[in-house]
């Protein structure tokens, strides 16, 4: 239950017709389920009820300050890869030390801001990434707190553009370099190293990977124990899939069981960073068919959202349910559904069996509330989409439609 039901024959968004909204707000539009969100953060925090545990939601998921709010209400910590989604966590109200910070590339003035405002942990990517940060502490007279992101080599079994922990991936340390970064942060005045961290891949759907990278990393942990190491924090990382299509993704209680039968009774805290299974299905995009065209080998329907709204498709060839606002009953016929954008890859979907719906009509994208706005951009000079946050019968515009003025505001 997502909260996206039909009610005689229209869609709506908990108590809220998707056709009322899409009228008062226009298209392309994007909804969130505030009750959805809630329900797939519990879900998610309570499989791990047993464990000393930190839920940190991926803020590059779903970046809106009314989605960090409103998670940071029900506990959520943040996992942040850079100075600006610091800087919208802060303003969402969330507890610096509930703040971890991943990434490959932080620059100086991002690791400063970090420290300034007391995040829990650098989760670090490379031993000149370490420098940086001991030598913005030590300016400050700070010590930081570090994880090194190790590479455990596991193939994650998902798209090669969101499988991040092979070896041949930019991200993290192989474990041989990883003990010599440890080593190398213990001798150093303004790092205290208090953890280990690892995120393997996204949109996972089987636990196998996560069980092998575990292992990896706990057997490290001994050697680190070995070497004088003691470390407090175990942060796995997010990664685990959702139902886009057929994928049948371990619920998240499965995933919580299966991993703290390992962690339990191990002195660590264990930190987790969930984006895409909170978010994903927590929102939708709404969108108008513009014109509908066939040739002798295809039929389109030309949308009013393309691929600078949700680039997934295009990008990795993602696939998103997509269906009616209004049920027609009408014939089912093989269409591509295509932007407006001018690129051969703007599509959203090709070769779907759909309804042969009509110009002027509406069409929902499912799946769409993690990594949809947040990759969306202006190309071809496209005013980003308008987000709204229902909560039972309430509406809330979590951010306006943007107009021509925004889009040339900065230009001098
Ligand atoms: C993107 C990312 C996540 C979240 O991944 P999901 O697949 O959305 O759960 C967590 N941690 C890091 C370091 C990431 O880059």
């Amino acid at each position: 239950m997502h909260h996206f039901e039909y009610r005689d024959g229209v869609l709506f968004a908990e108590d809220v017709s998707v056709t009322a909204l899409a009228e008062e707000y226009g298209t392309p539009l994007y909804i969130y389920s505030a009750a959805t969100f809630r329900r797939h953060f519990k879900a998610f925090d309570s499989a791990f009820k047993g464990l000393d545990h930190l839920t940190c939601y991926s803020v590059k998921a779903n970046s809106n300050l009314s989605i960090l709010k409103l998670l940071a209400a029900e506990g959520a910590g943040m996992d942040i890869v850079s100075g600006g989604e610091l800087f919208r966590a802060l303003k969402a109200g969330v507890s610096p030390e509930k703040i971890v910070y991943s990434g490959v590339g932080k620059r100086d003035s991002e690791i400063r801001d970090a420290l300034k405002a007391g995040i829990l942990m650098f989760n670090v990517e490379s031993v000149a990434e370490l420098e940086r940060i001991n030598s913005v502490a030590g300016e400050l007279g700070m010590k930081a707190n570090v994880s090194f992101r190790i590479n455990p080599d596991v193939d994650p079994q998902t798209h090669p553009y969101i499988s991040t922990g092979m070896k041949e991936n930019k991200f993290g340390l192989d474990i041989e370099n990883s003990l010599k970064a440890y080593q190398r942060a213990a001798e150093m005045d303004h790092v205290e190293p208090v953890g280990m961290d690892c995120h393997i891949g996204s949109q996972l759907t089987s636990i196998e990977p996560f069980l092998e990278a575990l292992d990896k990393l706990l057997h490290f942990n001994s050697q680190l124990k070995k070497m004088g190491i003691i470390i407090q924090y175990l942060d796995l990382g997010g990664g685990l899939g959702i139902a886009y299509d057929a994928e049948e993704p371990p619920h998240p209680s499965e995933f919580g069981q299966a991993l703290s039968e390992k962690l339990q009774g191990l002195p660590l805290k264990v930190i987790f960073e969930p984006g895409r299974v909170i978010a994903g299905n927590a929102g939708i995009l709404v969108t108008k068919v513009v014109y509908t065209k066939s040739n002798p080998t295809k039929n389109f329907l030309i949308v009013d959202a393309g691929m600078n709204d949700l680039i997934r498709p295009s990008l990795y060839g993602s696939y998103h349910r997509i269906g009616e606002v209004e049920l027609s009953g009408r014939q089912h016929k093989p269409f591509d559904v295509v932007g407006p954008i001018c690129e051969s890859g703007d599509f959203l979907a090709r070769d779907r069996e759909l309804p042969a719906v009509d110009q002027g009509e509406r069409l929902v994208v499912y799946s769409a509330g993690a990594y949809g706005f947040t990759m969306a951009s202006n190309y071809n000079t496209r005013p980003r989409a308008c987000e709204l946050l229902v909560d039972g019968d309430t509406v809330h515009v979590a951010r306006k439609r943007e107009t021509y003025e925004d889009l040339v505001a900065n230009e001098l």
